[in-house]
């Protein structure tokens, strides 16, 4: 069987945006790196580039693809997308994937640069706030030469994998080779975990393939939970229920992404006690973001004419109400997604952090 090099630049964790920089910045040397792959191994080469993307100088076909995945450095998940279907891996000894009759491998363009230069020098993103920037640093270099990070309240190494650590321990590190130290985001005392946490998990969940049950619904899990700490909706007795899921997905999902994508949240929870209990607890936050946010959804009882075209729209069950009657969104169950409001010609779905006077009970439309 014939063999297939795939350069994959769409794995990248979203911190840490690396494979379309060192392709762009040092294509000769990966160019290089995949070339002394391929032949040593006797294979076609492939890049599969991000839709839109696109590079000069490489020797090999170039392949573009909408999905951007974790999964995307698994030969199995890659043969996939190339034959046009969702990127989900296989992970098993000695599993060969096969696409268009030749056995796939797979090599991110930083592995193809250190094939060239050696693995003494590496790249990592370096993300504060909305900023990232990516620095060519050696192995063995302390983190705190790199960035400010003694004074910060929080790092995340490794982004959606990876594990927060306080700023003072941060500045103790050394970079190693591993994907661990591929980002650092740093966070300044302004910034509140919570909310990063919120923010962190949305992505995980976007991320998560589908594949197996414990990534899917815990990512899907986990979002709503923290979501639901800055809101005022979730219960100490969550902060138990993330950690006791978090073990059994860390054992169970499929997948290295779903194995560690719990990390981020357990160790801020770890870190963080304090501020996730004041978020749970006093529901409030010190940092000002979340609460203050908070937009509820309710439908003004003055202008409702009892149509009912919000009800379909509502994904989750949150609207009550019968013909000519005026319609009431239960807070419990609503998600805050907004997807009534376009439903509703009349325009009477609106959004206030406190609620307005309204309705408890079945009330007919121009009575209130
Ligand atoms: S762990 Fe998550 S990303 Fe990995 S295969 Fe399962 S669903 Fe997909
Ligand atoms: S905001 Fe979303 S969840 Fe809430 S009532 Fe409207 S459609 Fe339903
Ligand atoms: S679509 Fe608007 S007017 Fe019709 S029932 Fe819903 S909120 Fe009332």
């Amino acid at each position: 069987m014939k063999n297939l090099l795939v350069v994959s630049c769409v794995s990248d964790d979203v911190k840490a945006p690396l494979s379309m920089y060192i392709l762009k910045n040092f294509t000769a040397d990966v160019v290089t790196g995949v070339d002394k792959y391929s032949k040593e191994f006797d294979a076609e080469t492939i890049y599969l580039l991000p839709e839109g993307e696109d590079v000069s100088g490489l020797n090999g076909e170039i392949v573009h693809t909408s999905q951007i995945s974790p999964t995307l450095n698994n030969p199995y998940s890659v043969a996939q997308v190339l034959s046009g279907n969702l990127p989900r891996p296989m992970i098993q000894d000695d599993y060969v994937a096969v696409y268009d009759g030749k056995a796939v491998s797979v090599i991110t363009p930083e592995a193809a640069y250190g094939m060239t230069k050696g693995f003494e020098e590496k790249f990592v993103a370096i993300n504060k706030g909305e900023n990232t920037e990516i620095k060519k640093v050696n192995v063995g270099q302390p983190v705190g030469e790199l960035a400010a990070v003694d004074g910060a309240k929080a790092v995340l190494f490794g982004g959606l994998k990876g594990k927060f650590v306080s700023g003072s321990e941060a500045a103790k590190l050394k970079i190693d080779e591993t994907e661990k130290f591929s980002s650092i985001t740093i966070y300044d005392e302004s910034e509140c975990i919570v909310d990063a946490c919120v923010q962190l998990m949305n992505k995980a969940y976007e991320m998560s393939c589908g594949k197996c049950v414990l990534c899917r619904e815990g990512t899907s899990q986990f979002k709503q939970i923290v979501t639901e700490m800055t809101t005022g909706k979730a219960k100490m007795s969550d902060l138990d229920l993330i950690k006791e899921v978090s073990e059994l997905i860390s054992i169970g999902a499929y997948c290295p992404f779903g194995q560690s994508m719990t990390k981020p949240l357990t160790s801020a929870m770890e870190l963080f006690a304090d501020e996730f209990e004041e978020h749970i607890k006093k529901k409030s936050c010190k940092c000002g973001k979340c609460y203050k946010q908070a937009e509820l959804y309710y439908i003004d009882p003055d202008e409702c004419i009892g149509c009912g075209e919000c009800i379909d729209a509502c994904p989750e069950d949150a609207i009550e109400g019968k013909d000519g009657f005026i319609h009431i969104i239960d807070q419990d169950l609503c998600e805050q997604c907004g997807k009534c409001v376009s439903a509703c010609d009349e325009g009477c779905i609106k959004t206030a952090t406190k609620l307005p006077k309204l309705p408890k009970k079945k009330t007919k439309c121009g009575k209130w």
